[in-house]
């Protein structure tokens, strides 16, 4: 389990992350709901460790996978050079064979097998979802966080995005889920906590709780 206790978080004096806790079950998928500026990024930037709290603990002894917002891809790399560049770099000449067959065998399976020479700019948004996905999951991460896998993707993209996460947690890894996006937290999350002002709101099972997820779509968008 990934413990969150108490987590405080400032930045300039303005309490961004006041006193959360979370306790999130293994293989689960947990959505982070709120409106922007609410915290989420914020929230799941302390759990990598890519922030520091000002208060608080988070358990650190696993190995979590980050997809960025905007992907985040290296521009100047091709696909294949996305996927082994952060594994190789402390890597033997025969562990950097093994990262380029599992870099090629994870993207036939996220769909996009044929694009490995391909370079970030020329792929459609759905094309840079697959490879940053597949980027983050090359270090067999036991948590991944995705931080608004959606924005930008049009609607049927936003399925294959579904599918893809529901996909990976069905091998056993478990996905907190930042986005503003309800809708696409309530088709994939077994549970959604609602930020507000750096706190928690809410903190429910969407398919318990229909009316209350459409009363929260209703009020912020
Ligand atoms: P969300 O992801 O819900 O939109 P964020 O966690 O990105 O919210 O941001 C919450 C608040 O914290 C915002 O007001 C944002 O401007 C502020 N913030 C986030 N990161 C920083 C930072 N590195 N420095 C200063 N302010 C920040
Ligand atoms: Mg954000």
């Amino acid at each position: 389990m990934l413990k969150i206790c108490d987590i405080c978080k400032s930045f300039n004096g303005i309490e961004v992350l006041n006193n959360v806790s979370l306790d999130i079950e293994e293989s689960s998928i947990l959505g982070l709901a709120g409106s922007s500026g609410s915290g989420k990024s914020t929230l799941l930037r302390c759990i990598q460790g890519l922030e520091i709290p000002d208060h608080g603990t988070i358990n650190y002894d696993r190995k979590i996978g980050f997809m960025f917002q905007d992907f985040n891809l290296f521009p100047h790399m091709t696909v294949l050079q996305n996927l082994v560049y952060a594994p190789s770099l402390r890597a033997t000449a025969d562990e950097k064979k093994r990262y380029i067959d599992k870099a090629r065998d994870m993207l036939k399976d996220l769909g996009i097998a044929g694009k490995e020479s391909t370079y970030p700019g020329t792929l459609s948004g759905g094309q840079k979802q697959r490879v940053a996905l597949a980027r983050s999951l090359m270090i067999d991460p036991e948590v991944l966080l995705c931080d608004e896998p959606t924005s930008g993707l049009d609607v049927a993209t936003i399925e294959d995005v579904v599918g893809l996460l529901r996909k990976v947690n069905g091998l056993g890894v478990t996905i907190v889920v930042a986005s503003h996006d309800l809708e696409f937290l309530a088709q994939i999350c077994g549970r959604i906590v609602l930020l507000r002002q750096g706190k928690i709101l809410l903190d429910i099972d969407p398919r318990d709780n229909p009316i209350a997820i459409e009363n929260l779509k209703n009020s912020y968008t």
